[in-house]
């Protein structure tokens, strides 16, 4: 006969000690970003995400999963208020006990202000949570001038193109997390070193291969992607829709449509998450080659640890089937 006490004992001492802490429940709200947060807690958990696959950041609803989530999180990364001014509400009504981290807002992130112009020349970004604001140039103007007053619209959100934002991130995330988490916080520091040599190596390679692509004259859908752009010193020629992916105006599309003789512009490409048919009519009496897909999001990537790092290679791919006018 098996005495109770004996076997509570023994059970107790078989059991490993970090089955005693919960890890913090954990919710990102991009796919990248969750793959950042992914490879930290690595061995720990797994965070949550709250946009899924396929749909847009800059507009999106949440579905009752998602709110779920957000109402249980201990912690919330999330990109910032100009990525997605939608979040701003779900995150102080349903997270409002949660650590709440802005990426855009960390000291440690590379910013690059909104770019002007459907050539990147004439008018800047305007604040995304007024559409109106976008058929009105004077407006843009205005906003550009208040440079020292932080506020939301100013700086291009789409910082998670630069794999240096991911590195600086990723040792962000856990300090934050083993701040939350302190049993666990070696593995997170652990985890965030090993991810940051890895996007070393990642940023030399994607280096290397765009030392072939110089010169490249291309047009994205929306301006997403000036980070990437810079880190690896292949511009684009313009962008068809403003970084918000706000509908084009006539007289934009009409600037691009100049532009493409003028520069030379030998590639257009469209988006997964927007309307392809549009890029195709803008360029349907030009030279340009509109077959090419490039996403800053990763939709065909698998959620996880992975998919940031494969984002990254994509988009280079991308550029790739772009190539110099010989
Ligand atoms: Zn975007």
């Amino acid at each position: 006969m098996v005495r109770p006490a004996l076997l509570t004992g023994l059970t107790l001492c078989l059991l490993p000690v970090y089955s005693w802490a919960t890890p913090p429940r954990v919710v990102a709200d991009i796919a990248p970003l969750h793959s950042i947060v992914a490879q930290v807690m690595s061995g720990v958990g797994h965070p949550d995400l709250l946009v899924q696959p396929g749909a847009s950041p800059h507009s999106y609803s949440l579905r009752p999963s998602e709110a779920e989530a957000l109402a249980q999180a201990d912690v919330v990364f999330w990109i910032s208020e100009e990525l997605s001014p939608w979040l701003e509400s779900p995150l102080e009504n349903l997270a409002s006990s949660a650590h709440k981290v802005e990426m855009l807002e960390l000291s440690a992130t590379i910013n690059h202000p909104f770019r002007e112009g459907a050539t990147f020349e004439s008018h800047s970004h305007a604040d995304e949570s007024n559409h109106e604001e976008h058929e009105e140039h004077e407006e843009h103007e205005e906003h550009n001038d208040d440079h020292d007053d932080h506020h939301h619209g100013e700086h291009d959100p789409h910082a998670w193109l630069d794999p240096m934002n991911g590195k600086a991130w990723a040792g962000h995330i856990a300090q934050i997390l083993s701040r939350q988490d302190p049993s666990n916080a070696e593995t997170y520091q652990k985890n965030a070193q090993a991810f940051q040599a890895s996007l070393d190596k990642l940023t030399v390679s994607l280096s290397e291969r765009a030392e072939h692509l110089k010169g490249i004259r291309f047009i994205v859908f929306h301006d997403a992607y000036q980070y990437f752009e810079r880190r690896f010193g292949l511009p684009a020629a313009g962008a068809i829709a403003l970084s918000d992916a706000s509908d084009p105006s006539p007289a934009r599309i009409r600037e691009i449509q100049e532009l493409v003789s003028k520069l030379g512009v030998t590639c257009a490409f469209t988006e997964p998450q927007y309307n392809p048919g549009l890029v195709n009519t803008i360029f349907e009496r030009s030279e340009v080659n509109t077959v090419s897909v490039m996403d800053p999001l990763g939709v065909d990537i698998e959620i996880g640890a992975d998919h940031y790092a494969e984002l990254l290679n994509r988009l280079m791919a991308s550029l790739e089937q772009c190539r110099p006018q010989s």
